[in-house]
């Protein structure tokens, strides 16, 4: 026997046993995305690798380590590691900044990412996300967390935990980085590897470790302190303390919390995750913020956004598992041109049918239909000879012979 090709380490088929699952989450994106003003974009899954090093940022882990990147024709090209920025380069290569703001974009589809694979970690995976530019209030911050809660509560997840911080802008930042340096300074050599680069390249992402020991090094009194005083400036203050009264109002609950920094540069302001506790060690189904700079950083005209993405692998290990659909009608005739005749009619009334397409013998295609179909439909020398068929519900066992032209309210019943 020939050998087995399988599949590449870290992804996954999605099987059509699970596929109507997807459905449903893309279903509720069109729909409810649609209610908040948004219009879907779909961009390609690969772009130059330097949209990605700027975009995302070269301190991240996403650049660093985990870009899928090739070249072609001596041009280096990357499989989108996340969408924002293919989104943020759109937007600007199609001039949307001249559309009256605010100019709000989703999207859905494959990822790719080089991280270990484990439960809730793949190296394709998949995501929902919204971009929304145009807007600096606070307002449209809070629109977009209210937006990705009602999503969630449309896929049935009610109980799910929103954490929000404000991460300041760029200049109060630089204060809080020196700080974050300063007391961290004598435990350098107790922290991680990662850890030990980013104290020198980016230090805001320290307290994002997810290493146990950093992490209890975070929690030391004269550490935690620094760690958890205000330092952003009085603009963002204000930013930040109205984002939190238009979440109160909208009965939106949420949980502070000052660790919250999010994995990539190009956040301001703004940052926030949902997580599930029935997770486990991967438990953020969200992630998002506010990216003022991004768009001028690319090149674009200065325009400030806030978005979010969800990952969908972990949406659907949340929800509950739908049945695949059984066909509505399963054709039973011993004459194959009858038989087609027959299932091409019922198709016509907007049902689903097959019939028996291997010459079986009526027995056999009965016992076939009740494996796969909700109504067996009989065409037997009987039924042909007056013109009728009959419709078995194969879930009651209920027989009833009805002429042709009746067929399609048989069916319903
Ligand atoms: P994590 O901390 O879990 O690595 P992240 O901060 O890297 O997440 P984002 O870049 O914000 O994730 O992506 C948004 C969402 O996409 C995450 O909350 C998660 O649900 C999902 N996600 C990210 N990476 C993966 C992955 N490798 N496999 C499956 N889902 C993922
Ligand atoms: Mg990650």
């Amino acid at each position: 026997m020939a050998k087995i090709i399988n599949i590449i380490k870290g992804a996954k088929d999605i099987l059509p046993c699970e596929v109507e699952q997807w459905h449903k989450l893309e279903k509720n994106a069109l729909d409810i995305f649609g209610l908040y003003g948004y219009k879907e974009i779909r961009t390609p899954i690969f772009e130059a690798t330097e949209l990605f090093a700027r975009g995302v940022g070269d301190t991240t882990d996403i650049v660093n380590k985990e870009m899928y990147t090739f070249e072609k024709s001596e041009r280096l090209l990357t499989l989108r590691p996340e969408n924002t920025a293919g989104v943020v380069r759109s937007f600007i290569e199609n001039g949307m900044f001249r559309l009256p703001a605010p100019v709000k974009l989703w999207y859905k589809g494959p990822m790719f990412r080089y991280e270990r694979p484990q439960a809730g970690r793949q190296r394709q995976f998949h995501q929902v996300g919204v971009e929304m530019f145009g807007i600096k209030e606070p307002a449209a911050d809070a629109e977009v967390i209210l937006l990705a809660v009602e999503y969630l509560k449309s896929l049935g997840l009610n109980d799910l935990q929103v954490e929000i911080n404000s991460i300041g802008c760029p200049q109060c930042r630089e204060e809080y980085k020196r700080k974050i340096k300063d007391v961290l300074k004598p435990e350098l050599d107790n922290l991680c590897e990662d850890c030990k680069t980013r104290y020198e390249k980016n230090p805001l992402r320290l307290l994002d470790c997810k290493n146990e020991s950093c992490k209890r090094i975070f929690e030391k009194p004269g550490i935690y302190d620094v760690i958890n005083s205000d330092y952003i400036c009085q603009d963002c203050k204000e930013h930040y303390e109205k984002l939190k009264s238009y979440l109160n109002d909208s009965d939106i609950s949420y949980k502070e919390n000052k660790l919250l920094v999010r994995g990539l540069d190009y956040y301001n302001r703004t940052v926030f995750e949902i997580k599930s506790n029935c997770l486990g060690a991967q438990n953020a189904v969200c992630g998002g913020g506010r990216y003022d700079n991004l768009v001028k950083n690319l090149g674009g005209e200065d325009t400030p956004a806030v978005g979010w993405a969800m990952g969908m692998e972990r949406l659907n290990s949340l929800t509950e598992k739908i049945e695949p659909e059984k066909l509505k009608a399963y054709v039973v005739c011993e004459y194959p041109q009858e038989a087609l005749k027959l299932t091409q009619e019922i198709r016509g009334y907007g049902f689903s049918a097959e019939f028996d397409l291997s010459g079986k013998k009526f027995v056999k295609q009965l016992e076939k239909a009740a494996k796969k179909a909700q109504y067996a439909v009989i065409l037997g020398d009987d039924e042909l000879k007056n013109n009728k068929v009959s419709v078995k519900n194969l879930e009651t066992s209920c027989q009833i012979t009805v002429n042709r032209n009746e067929l399609k309210s048989a069916l319903t019943q």
